[in-house]
């Protein structure tokens, strides 16, 4: 019986992850679930699951669960704050941790279960693109099992040959990383700066986080995925290339030196990369509805346009620039995200502001912790003040 840890499970990941756990009660235990702000979702969770622990954001939403709770789960324990995280990503009774905070609030916990040894699932892909070398020194020093959860990620680790390692590539030449384009990739340029949060959080493919769909729509989120699957699978950004593929089947691919691709292909529903690390090696049944080949559409394939996803571009120039330029336009990109979802900024004020920021903040030598967190902190501010000047 695998003791679980969800940390994120009122987002739309931990839902998926609960729904794969509810299937298989013989395999999965929930030890402690976490969610931020929403109470009442993760009441209910708590009272479904029955789990030791529960994590909220602070003293008073932990009052407020614990008195929801009392007359149907006596048995969870209410913790809150980054402390209550880290103790459940860590406890010694929990083997698996699926990382599923959004942002920078999940590199932390998530970094705590790693230097646990835990089996990491990692959908927090904020963790890698802050702190690749920490995390991943981390991983290896604590002997801990990393696996992606983010879709693309998970099907290049199913394509990758086994016992694939820097120091064995087995014939690996290059990735092929592909990206939807999201909701705007044929919306006429000029319409760019018009668009509504409403509009940019409506995924053509995926049902994810608002946070996530804003940046599927400027293609950030390729550019953190890239980031992240630097770090992965120890490729340099060259190693990688972005494909637009709007059907959003093929997940991603992984090119040979003999001139084989491999690809993973599915109904695009994140239950599959989540039961998959779940149970890996072994399968499990996800509860996916599997690919009908006579009812699909032609596959399509593009180069991205960088006039259209500056972000993408941005995204890769500090990929190549190192861990400060990382963490600073994550960081800048959280910021400038969360003013569009408010209503603050346009759409195509988030690329300004990430570039502005990444301008004028980077610093290079950031390898400690509390670097990385003086960066991202500075790199809030900064973003922070030129958002007001947008405002005014
Ligand atoms: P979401 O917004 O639906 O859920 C986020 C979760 O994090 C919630 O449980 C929320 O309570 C918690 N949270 C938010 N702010 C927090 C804070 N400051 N401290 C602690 N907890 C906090 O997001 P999501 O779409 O589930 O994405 C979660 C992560 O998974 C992100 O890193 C995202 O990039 C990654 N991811 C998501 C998908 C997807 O399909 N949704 C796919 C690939 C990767
Ligand atoms: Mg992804």
């Amino acid at each position: 019986m695998q003791k679980l840890t969800i940390l994120g499970a009122t987002g739309s990941i931990g839902v998926s992850t609960l729904d794969v756990v509810a299937r298989h009660p013989d395999r999965f235990q929930i030890y402690a679930l976490s969610g931020h702000s929403r109470v009442v979702e993760l009441a209910e969770q708590c009272l479904t699951y029955k789990p030791r622990y529960a994590v909220v954001a602070d003293q008073s939403s932990a009052q407020q669960l614990q008195q929801l709770l009392r007359p149907g789960s006596p048995e969870t324990e209410v913790l809150y704050g980054v402390e209550g995280l880290c103790y459940i990503a860590s406890a010694p009774e929990v083997d698996t941790v699926m990382a599923a905070i959004v942002g920078a609030a999940g590199l932390l916990p998530t970094l705590e279960a790693a230097r646990a040894g835990k089996k990491v699932l990692l959908a927090n892909k904020e963790s890698l693109v802050m702190a690749g070398r920490l995390f991943m020194d981390a991983v290896r020093e604590a002997g801990a099992i990393l696996l992606p959860i983010d879709s693309e990620h998970n099907a290049i680790f199913q394509c990758l040959p086994s016992g694939y390692s820097p120091d064995h590539r087995a014939g690996v030449q290059k990735v092929l990383l592909t990206a939807s384009g999201g909701p705007f990739r044929t919306t006429p340029l000029e319409a760019l700066s018009a668009i509504s949060p409403e509009q940019a959080c409506a995924h053509p493919n995926w049902d994810m986080g608002r946070k996530i769909s804003v940046d599927s729509a400027t293609m950030m989120n390729k550019g953190l995925e890239l980031i992240e699957a630097c770090w992965l699978f120890d490729l340099s950004p060259s190693q990688i290339e972005v494909v637009i593929h709007p059907q959003s089947v093929i997940h991603s691919m992984v090119e040979y030196v003999d001139g084989s691709v491999l690809a993973q292909l599915g109904n695009p529903d994140m239950r599959t990369p989540i039961a998959h690390a779940l149970a890996y090696p072994q399968r499990i049944d996800a509860g996916v509805t599997p690919l009908d080949f006579s009812q699909l559409a032609d596959f399509t394939f593009t180069k991205p346009d960088f006039a259209r996803y500056p972000n993408l571009q941005l995204a890769i120039a500090a990929c190549n620039a190192g861990q400060g330029a990382t963490t600073t336009v994550n960081a800048a990109n959280e910021i400038a995200v969360q003013a569009f979802l408010q209503g603050q900024i346009g759409f195509t004020d988030i690329y300004r502001i990430n570039a502005q920021t990444l301008d004028t903040t980077v610093d290079v030598n950031v390898h400690t912790l509390d670097e990385i967190l003086e960066c991202d902190r500075l790199a809030r501010l900064q973003a922070t003040q030129l958002i007001a000047k947008v405002v005014r």
